[in-house]
């Protein structure tokens, strides 16, 4: 087979055939500094507190210094964007630095926003420090809240300035460059393996499916038409294992494209991501999309299977009979709608299976979308509910309606409707108020990366104060735990943060 192509004399923007991946080197930064680092990702990857401050560190985690025999390389894959096949798209900022394997863990160090690659199409290949904190706090945020995430080792900043935007009266808006060190099992998505079929590359394709399960799923032994499938079918498991946990939490990521989509069912490339405030099935952060809301909160189970549709076409010249495929989609479906009722039930502390479950979360669901109502605090509250006094289900979770709610009997009327249903079915479990309240704080949590904190602690680091960005970090380790003198994130979004969403470039 043909080598990927050699750094030096082809390191330019072009379609790579017949490879999955190119070799390339980061481009050096003007003034790299790290300003912060995850303690907990330096201990997976066998690392000292000390070691990340040194000089080889913040060069080796900027891309100004390339570790002994190592080769950085960047990904080809391609995509659905939007419901629409793009063509290639690939690593165009981000660049894998190396793979180590420590406490039998594999792990793969990948640099974003450092510099161009064959991928990188029109763009720079860097990215804008707002963009890095949202990403850095939110995929730590996310692993510390139990949902699967790639993770961050490292924010720094990389002392050049990066242009993104012209501003009405023409001129040119500099922004400060940053780059995150990310790491992740694989960053392998859909959109890899979609490149190769669309390509009709099979050979290539076998060769990447054959790589990703022998290191990723190797309980499927030797390569074959049946295990082909099953990697298939654990894939979507996965994929379903992450978005029933993204519902569970209020995570919209904003961008599921095929190429977003990760191969190990991981939540991946943080960009216009946000989390829900108002409980609405209709929302998205990503303005791009405000028309069709694709990507809408609700809409995200949906936008899974249509993805693993894509993926099964790109697997299919290997499996090559449709039902086993067709079977492991239709049960994506049925298995969606028990897992998601299972975790909506552990939401509201219901253990035990009922008949009437479904028709409960239904009627909250539907409750929850009458007045806009904050999502993380009515949970979390609801947990104080005492199922001998369901009059007092209004003054509990009255901190979470962002309207007063007195004028408007009929909700109120829905709510106390709702709430001597819920009582009544509480009965039916075996748990004491409190011993349920326990079980609920560990399932709804507490502190989220909401919108307006990570907004606080990008303006502060424009400025160059990074306390914000330490002071969010520590508060999402515990997110479930009450924290002292936390109160002032267990609040609702203010007023001023309305409909201000993130930016994904
Ligand atoms: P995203 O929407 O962030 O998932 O990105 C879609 C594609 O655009 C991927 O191939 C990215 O690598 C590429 N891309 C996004 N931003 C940049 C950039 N600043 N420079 C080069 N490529 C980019
Ligand atoms: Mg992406
Ligand atoms: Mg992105």
């Amino acid at each position: 087979k043909e080598l990927p192509a050699d750094p030096i004399t082809e390191n330019y923007v072009r379609q790579v055939e017949n490879a999955c991946f190119s070799f390339i080197t980061p481009t050096k930064t003007a003034n790299p500094q790290i300003i912060h680092v995850s303690p907990e990702m330096l201990e997976n990857l066998g690392l000292a507190t000390s070691d990340a401050k040194t000089d080889e560190f913040k060069n080796v985690f900027t891309g100004n210094e390339i570790l002994p025999d190592t080769q950085p390389y960047a990904m080809c894959y391609g995509g659905h964007q939007f419901g629409n096949w793009a063509g290639q798209l690939g690593d165009g900022r981000a660049i894998n630095l190396t793979e180590i394997v420590h406490n039998k863990q594999r792990w793969a160090i990948q640099l974003k926003g450092s510099g161009k690659t064959p991928y990188s199409r029109t763009a720079d290949g860097l990215a804008v420090l707002r963009s890095s904190i949202r990403e850095y706090l939110c995929s730590e945020a996310m692993f510390h809240l139990g949902v699967p995430t790639t993770r961050a080792l490292s924010l720094a900043l990389s002392g050049d300035e990066v242009l993104r935007d012209v501003l009405y009266n023409g001129n040119p808006a500099y922004e400060k460059g940053a780059i995150v060190s990310r790491i992740a099992p694989s960053f392998l998505r859909f959109g890899n393996y979609q490149i190769l079929a669309v390509r009709n590359d099979i050979e290539t394709l076998k060769t990447l499916v054959d790589y990703t399960v022998k290191h990723f799923y190797p309980e499927l032994g030797v390569p074959s038409k049946e295990s082909y499938l099953q990697f298939f079918k654990k894939v979507a498991e996965n994929s379903l294992e992450m978005v029933i946990h993204w519902q569970r939490v209020g995570f919209v990521h904003g961008v599921m494209n095929t190429d977003n989509m990760s191969i190990l069912g991981l939540t991946i490339d943080y960009g216009p991501y946000g989390w829900l405030e108002g409980y609405d099935y209709g929302w998205t952060p990503n303005t791009t999309d405000s028309q069709h809301k694709r990507y809408r909160y609700g809409n995200q189970p949906n936008i899974v299977l249509w993805n693993l549709y894509q993926l099964a076409n790109a697997l299919f010249p290997l499996i090559e009979e449709t039902a086993g495929l067709e079977k492991i989609l239709a049960d994506f479906g049925t298995n969606f709608e028990s897992k998601y009722l299972n975790m909506m039930c552990s939401k509201i502390g219901l253990l035990t299976e009922n008949e009437s479950d479904q028709k409960l979360i239904q009627e909250l669901e539907n409750n929850l979308h009458l007045s806009e109502t904050d999502m993380t605090i009515f949970f979390r509250n609801l947990s104080r509910f005492s199922k001998e006094n369901p009059g007092q289900g209004i003054t509990i979770i009255q901190d979470a309606f962002y309207g007063s709610i007195e004028q408007l009997p009929e909700i109120t009327e829905a709510w106390n409707k709702w709430f001597d249903k819920y009582s009544i079915r509480l009965q039916l479990e075996k748990e004491t108020d409190s011993e349920r309240a326990e079980k609920m704080n560990t399932i709804n949590p507490k502190y989220v990366l909401r919108n307006y904190m990570a907004q606080l602690a990008i303006d502060a680091a424009d400025k160059g104060d990074y306390n914000l960005i330490d002071e969010l970090f520590n508060l999402l380790k515990n997110p479930y735990s009450e924290q002292k003198d936390q109160k002032k994130w267990f609040a609702k979004r203010p007023e001023w943060a309305r409909n201000k969403v993130g930016c994904s470039m």
